[in-house]
């Protein structure tokens, strides 16, 4: 199964790529993620793309398309991959489609005003990657999963937030027209709890 998920910034995507993975077994890929170990090891990928996600705007289109076409060159994705994150833009569909083309494409949809308030109260572990909402912590730094320290990601700051919501309408969300227009997507309401959107997205699945 090949699959994409779409959705603004704060829909929910990782999380349920995340458990969406596990139960298809295929690899799950966050093109965010990948960036953001990329900065941390200071790769020249991280250095170029530092600079773009600070500002909240997307690393270029050529930068994201090579990151992705070797990943998916990997062995683990022979039976398929979940791609979360990407694309983003027309260009990036349209190299997809060249790479290796998606069976289907979930796409969760949450309006914008909630997004503001789910992005500057995320947390995220440093050690295990989990995301959580402050509302939700018993101790706003520490992970509940694995007892180690959350923080805020840089680009969750209400500046960047806006021009993040910006960026996704302008670049990203033509993405559900075109997948439309191939009978590949499913729509899914994602301003519910956790479990009822991931049982949704099984379902559309079926
Ligand atoms: P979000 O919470 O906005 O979905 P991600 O973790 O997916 O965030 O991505 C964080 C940042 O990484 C983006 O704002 C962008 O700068 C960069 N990025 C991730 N994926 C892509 C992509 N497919 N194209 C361009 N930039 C990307
Ligand atoms: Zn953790």
């Amino acid at each position: 199964m090949k699959l994409i998920f779409l959705g603004p910034p704060g829909a929910g995507k990782g999380t349920q790529a995340a458990g969406v993975s596990a139960n298809l077994r295929v690899p799950h890929i966050s093109t965010g993620d990948m960036f953001r170990n990329a900065v941390n090891n200071k790769t020249p990928t991280g250095v170029e793309a530092k600079r773009y996600m600070d500002a909240g705007q997307l690393v270029p289109d050529s930068v994201v398309i090579a990151m992705v076409k070797e990943r998916l060159s990997e062995p683990d994705c022979a039976n398929g991959y979940l791609l979360d994150g990407f694309p983003r833009t027309v260009e990036q569909a349209e190299a997809l489609e060249g790479i290796s083309a998606p069976d289907a494409v979930i796409d969760i949809e949450v309006p914008d005003e909630r997004l503001f308030d789910r992005l500057t109260g995320r947390r995220v572990c440093k050690a295990c990657r989990g995301t959580y909402h402050i509302s939700k912590l018993a101790n706003e730094t520490v992970c509940p999963v694995c007892g180690n320290e959350v923080y805020q990601r840089d680009d969750d700051k209400p500046e960047t937030i806006t021009k993040r919501l910006q960026v996704y309408h302008e670049a990203t969300a033509p993405l559900i027209g075109y997948y439309e227009a191939k009978g590949k997507l499913n729509r899914i309401d994602g301003d519910r709890n956790l479990e009822d959107v991931f049982k949704a997205i099984l379902a559309s699945l079926e």
